[in-house]
Formats: C-alpha cells, sequence, structure tokens
C-alpha cells in the first residue's frame, strides 16, 4: 500500500480529479505502460493518465512489464525503482542494451531522492526521474515533454538495425559493404522505420509522418513507395525486413512475421 502523507492529502496533490490535463489533448493517444507494485500509486497513476487521453498498460512486477513491452511497444515507460521480482533499474539496463528498445522513453519513479541514485538511475540509461511523492501534474508534463522529444526528428545521423546502416549525414544505405541505391522518399521512409523497428503504421501514418500532413497524396502512394523499397533492399536480402501487417499497414522488424 501506498503511504500517501497527509500534507499530500491535504492539497490534493495525489488526486487524479485535480489534474488540470484536460482529456483528449493527446491526439495520437500515446500508449504508457506503468510499471509499479504499490496499487494504489498505479491505479492512480493510470486513472490520471487515461483522463488525459493515454492509452495505459500496468504491471507490478518486471516479469509481467518484460511481456507487456514485447507486445505492445508502448511509447514511453513509467518504472519503478524498488519492485518484487528484479529492481527496474536493472531491467532497464537489459532494455537498452536491446537495440529494438534503444530509444524508448523511460522516466522512473522511486521513493529514493539520493544524488547517489539519481545519478545511477540517469546511467542506467533513464531519460527522466522522479521521486515519490510527486503530483501528477508534474508527472503529465515530464511525459509531455519526453514524447514530444521522441516525435521531433532523430538527432542521429546514422541508425544501424538488422545489417542495415543507414546515414542520413551522407544520404547513403549500406549491407556491409554493398550499397543499396534508394530514391529519396524510399530513404525517408527506411528513415521513419528504422527510427521506429517494430511498430505497426498504417498508410495515413505513414503519409502524416513520412511526406508531412499538409500534402495530399492518395494512401495508395504508400505502396508504390514500399515497393520500391523492397525491391531495392532485395539485391542486399533484407526486402523481407519491410514487412506488411494485413488490414494494419506495414512495419519494419528484424523478426519473422
Ligand atoms: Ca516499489
Amino acid at each position: 500500500m501506498y503511504d500517501i502523507p497527509p500534507s499530500m492529502k491535504s492539497n490534493n496533490k495525489w488526486d487524479p480529479d485535480a489534474s488540470t490535463v484536460k482529456p483528449g489533448n493527446n491526439p495520437d493517444s500515446s500508449t504508457i505502460l506503468i510499471v509499479e507494485d504499490e496499487v494504489d500509486l498505479r491505479d492512480m497513476i493510470r486513472e490520471s493518465l487515461e483522463q488525459a487521453g493515454y492509452r495505459t498498460l500496468d504491471a507490478g512486477c518486471v516479469a509481467d512489464a518484460r511481456r507487456l513491452l514485447e507486445q505492445h511497444q508502448p511509447d514511453l515507460v513509467l518504472l519503478d525503482w524498488m519492485l518484487p521480482d528484479t529492481t527496474g533499474i536493472s531491467w532497464l539496463r537489459q532494455i537498452r542494451r536491446n537495440g529494438r528498445f534503444k530509444n524508448l522513453p523511460v522516466i522512473m519513479l522511486t521513493a529514493r531522492g539520493e544524488v547517489s541514485d539519481r545519478v545511477t538511475g540517469l546511467d542506467s540509461g533513464a531519460d527522466d526521474y522522479l521521486v515519490k511523492p510527486f503530483s501528477l501534474n508534474e508527472l503529465q508534463a515530464r511525459i509531455r515533454t519526453r514524447l514530444r522529444q521522441q516525435d521531433a526528428p532523430s538527432e542521429e545521423t546514422s541508425v544501424e538495425i538488422g545489417g542495415i546502416l543507414l546515414d542520413s549525414g551522407t544520404h547513403r544505405v549500406t549491407v556491409e559493404t554493398d550499397e543499396v541505391d534508394v530514391g529519396p522518399t524510399e530513404f525517408r521512409l527506411l528513415r521513419h522505420f528504422m527510427d521506429h523497428p517494430d511498430r505497426v503504421y498504417s498508410r495515413s501514418q505513414l503519409l502524416d509522418s513520412v511526406w508531412g500532413q499538409q500534402v495530399f497524396i492518395e494512401e495508395r502512394t504508400v505502396d508504390v513507395h514500399i515497393r520500391r523499397l523492397r525491391k531495392a533492399l532485395e539485391p542486399v536480402g533484407k526486402a523481407g525486413l519491410i514487412q506488411t501487417v494485413r488490414g494494419a499497414g506495414y512495419r519494419f522488424s528484424t523478426r519473422g512475421r
């Protein structure tokens, strides 16, 4: 049970209803995985996030969190430090070693406020850190900041997944020593996929992200460029990484269908 300090109760800091964040202001309905073993606190966070329009997943231990992460690929993780099976921090280190989740935003939640722990958390790959007790408004503000940064174009010029090296600096795609000949649109499409591996994108989402929202293009145009991208990747044996997800769209994945 989470022990809510009386001082917190008196000013309603923990009351999700006190949130000033209006529902539905997250048009993309990002999915947030809450990993917290204190049930009351977890429920409070979940309610508050759902009110703000997020989709939520919740876990009380690392084993459940790992399964949900693999199955649902959330956009952000709220991770408690002390969990019953493994510490959040050791799981975070595992996440960061895994290429697929290298850039997944993770905000640590912990009762430990000492400077050394804060440094350990950030060194282990946490993007941000909240010391309990925190206000739900503060939590939401931090989440918005992280998700915004995630949406911004990648700062890194090169990305390598599944043997494909894409370099935005030189505008080249290579597989080992073979250069892949891709057009500018296919290049941007591949970049988008490689920045978000394993995520399924509908045609309209790809149009928004790769072509830009202002442009009016028919959705089947996406299929044309997907086809070209696969054709370009075929000689190097990587066409299978651009996968069709029936009824949903496309994804880039190094795993089989
Ligand atoms: Ca805990």
